[in-house]
């Protein structure tokens, strides 16, 4: 009886398996074509100093334009690069087109400011990493304090001894680098400070509540005030509103990267941004927050 429901399990999951597998083969083959193809751009969100208003620096993001259905975000297909390990050809593609177009920015005689590439799990363990990098800016060109590499606290305590080596030679070459999605991991900045880090960058599900939750507030001036202390300065990722804004001003984080500034636009578009001036509204005189 067991032998018979279990084959009747089988006979009734395995072409749904298969579907998946096959799914899972055809975007894997897909995405290897895609880099043959390059079908790959980079998209870029500003950073804004929260004492300047100006933009300071931007972040790579990747997106696939795919033939049928347009651009396509990484969600869709970072995770799948991991796991197959198609992530070092995709990364090592990302470093190299950031630094080619720092080349291309610099060429037009516009203004020359960081730009961030975020990096993998896989990628901040990977042992030609730092090759990698040296590679690209000797190629192009491009000055290692105009790069920046993001990395989440997973990313680095999944492998917490190679990401340690590569942070530390990649610190020592001059790029900048950022403790992306803080948060939202296990660690403590405490457990986090034997690795190099300039930037923490705090996790958007904080910051969405930060103005009207004061649970949110406490812990994005814990951070602040964390960080501070250490010595690295903060981002607030994913403010889009004013009132959200003005509390991470008034918490005296240094930056702030959201669509309330600006989504992620296409590199020309980024150009005349910074081209342009444009500048974040100042805080109203005399407002505070109590919290
Ligand atoms: P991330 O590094 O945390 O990047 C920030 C994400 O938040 C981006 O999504 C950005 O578009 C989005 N975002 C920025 N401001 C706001 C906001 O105000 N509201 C909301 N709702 N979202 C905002 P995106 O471009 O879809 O990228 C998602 C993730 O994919 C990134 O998260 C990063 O982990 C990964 N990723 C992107 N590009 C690359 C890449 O070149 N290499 C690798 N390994 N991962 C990448
Ligand atoms: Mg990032
Ligand atoms: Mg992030
Ligand atoms: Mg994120």
């Amino acid at each position: 009886k067991n032998a018979r429901s279990s084959g009747e399990r089988y006979l009734f999951y395995a072409p749904r398996m298969n579907a998946a597998l096959a799914a899972r083969l055809a975007l894997e083959n897909e995405l290897q074509a895609a880099l043959e193809l390059e079908q790959f751009e980079l998209h870029y969100q500003p950073r804004v100093n929260l004492q300047s208003g100006a933009i300071v620096s931007a972040e790579a993001l990747i997106r696939w334009n795919h033939p049928a259905q347009g651009l396509v975000g990484p969600v869709s297909f970072i995770p799948l690069a991991e796991e197959t390990g198609l992530i070092r050809q995709i990364g090592a593609w990302v470093i190299d087109a950031v630094c080619a177009q720092q080349a291309r920015w610099r060429a037009n005689g516009g203004q020359i400011i960081p730009v961030a590439i975020n990096l993998s799990a896989v990628q901040s363990a990977q042992p030609d990493l730092l090759s990698t990098i040296r590679g690209a800016i000797a190629k192009h060109g491009v000055e290692e304090k105009y790069l920046e590499f993001e990395l989440t606290e997973t990313a680095v305590m999944n492998n917490p001894d190679e990401a340690a080596h590569n942070l530390a030679a990649m610190k020592k070459l001059g790029v900048h680098l950022s403790l992306d999605d803080f948060g939202t991991g296990y660690s403590s900045l405490a457990q986090l400070k034997r690795f190099p880090f300039d930037f923490v960058k705090i996790d958007r599900s904080f910051i969405a509540g930060v103005d009207t939750n004061p649970e949110d507030a406490a812990i994005a001036a814990a951070i602040v005030a964390m960080a501070h202390s250490l010595h690295l300065r903060v981002v607030a990722e994913g403010v889009e509103t004013r009132g959200q804004l003005d509390v991470m001003r008034s918490l005296r984080c240094d930056e702030i990267q959201g669509y309330y500034f600006s989504r992620p636009v296409a590199a020309d578009k980024f150009e005349e941004m910074l081209r342009s001036g444009m500048l974040l509204p100042p805080s109203e005189p005399g407002l505070h927050y109590h919290i």
